[in-house]
């Protein structure tokens, strides 16, 4: 398998697809920096279902776009209000791969330039960041690094992937350095921990929270995943199902465990698709007991879609990925500056406001965001609002 860079045809500016008044995920443009397929992310997690999107490309070539930050350009240099920019949903950002870096790097530099909200979610290292001036001081961004378990765990589901040791050191480094570091909980498998742990299971998940909290995170976001049983298509995983790669290693840990998670996982559908799901009664009264013990550690907790955010999360964060990450402003000279007061979670912070902070009345749904909808005089209520 090699390196090999491609240009991206087309816009890249896409929301969360969630057209449903019970969305949680709050807006924001995705930018993905490689295709989607199995051999664009070299972590190769047991659960990962984003390598296997509709469109996945299954080159056996690892693809990396390198036309990123001209493409971004183009569509920033039209808009007149940015979302917050989520990068990236179908592989990691951050993998040790030189060129994948060098990329990522010019990307990240362009959207500080033009003066936008970001964040990455990494199981890598993105020190190499830092290189970029300003990095440090910039905002508002974060950067959500993935710990969906112990050491043993983490060697179970994302061995390919930097270890418990590396994942946590990278998220004290970048928190000691002021940067907002949220841990993402995702996915936590409790049959898994089960199957580890017996009774004591529940005693290594508070551990972990006392080792994230040491890291100076500010949130944690969990969710105890969503499995499919359709077959999976990647020639890494032929035949095989989501949910039976992590029955096998669930049971390659303890039978009972395995059986048990055959039960409690049940199919639900759901606003942000369909799939088996740990039982409603047991996910939630598992959140609620992590959030107690995140909330007094003096960090906040939300979960990742599967729940409410009024049964799951704490009071008064913006969404559920914890920190604030407004929509900027076009300025004058072409740069952006944020809206002060705005969360991105639209329908949820703005319902029943004719003005929001925005001045964008039309912007208030839970529909997914199009670039037309965001562009030089897209809304006869935004050019009013201008003109005030
Ligand atoms: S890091 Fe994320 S995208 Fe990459 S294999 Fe793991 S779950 Fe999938
Ligand atoms: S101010 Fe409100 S309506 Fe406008 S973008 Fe922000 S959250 Fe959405």
């Amino acid at each position: 398998m090699s390196i090999r860079l491609i240009a991206k045809k087309g816009s890249t500016f896409h929301d969360f697809p969630y057209s449903h008044p019970e969305r949680k995920c709050f807006h924001c443009w995705i930018i993905n920096v490689t295709p989607p397929g199995p051999n664009q992310c070299l972590h190769d997690c047991v659960y990962c279902y984003a390598r296997e999107a509709i469109y996945s490309n299954y080159s056996e070539d690892t693809l990396i776009y390198n036309n990123l930050p001209e493409l971004v350009e183009k569509d920033l240099k039209r808009l007149t209000l940015c979302p917050p920019i989520s990068l990236s949903n179908v592989s990691d950002p951050c993998q040790d791969i030189p060129e994948l870096k060098r990329e990522v790097k010019r990307l990240i530099q362009l959207l500080m330039d033009y003066g936008v909200s970001f964040f990455v979610t990494t199981k890598g290292d993105p020190s190499f960041f830092l290189e970029l001036p300003g990095f440090i001081e910039y905002k508002p961004k974060f950067i959500a690094i993935t710990i969906e378990g112990t050491p043993e765990v983490l060697q179970l589901l994302s061995p390919r992937a930097p270890s418990f040791h590396d994942r946590v050191a990278t998220a004290s480094k970048l928190s000691n350095l002021g940067i907002d570091i949220v841990i993402r909980l995702d996915p936590v498998f409790i049959h898994l921990f089960q199957a580890l742990y017996g009774d004591s299971w529940f005693e290594r998940i508070a551990g972990l929270l006392d080792v994230f909290a040491a890291t100076g995170a500010r949130h944690i976001t969990a969710s105890t995943g969503r499995l499919s049983k359709k077959r999976s298509p990647s020639a890494s995983h032929p035949d095989v199902s989501g949910w039976q790669r992590l029955y096998k290693v669930i049971y390659s840990q303890s039978p009972l465990a395995a059986e048990k998670f055959e039960h409690e996982y049940i199919y639900e559908p759901h606003w942000s698709g369909g799939g088996y799901r740990l039982r409603h009664d047991l996910r939630l009264g598992f959140h609620r007991k992590v959030r107690e013990l995140v909330e007094a550690k003096g960090m906040t907790y939300a979960t990742c879609q599967e729940l409410p955010a009024k049964e799951s999360d704490s009071a008064g964060i913006p969404h559920c990925e914890g920190l604030p990450l407004p929509f900027a402003q076009k300025q004058a000279d072409g740069s952006f500056k944020p809206v002060p007061g705005c969360t991105a979670n639209c329908h949820v912070s703005c319902r029943g406001l004719s003005r929001p902070p925005c001045g964008r009345a039309d912007l208030v749904s839970f529909e997914p965001l199009r670039l037309r909808n965001l562009r030089f005089g897209s809304s006869r209520n935004f050019q009013a609002d201008q003109s005030k």
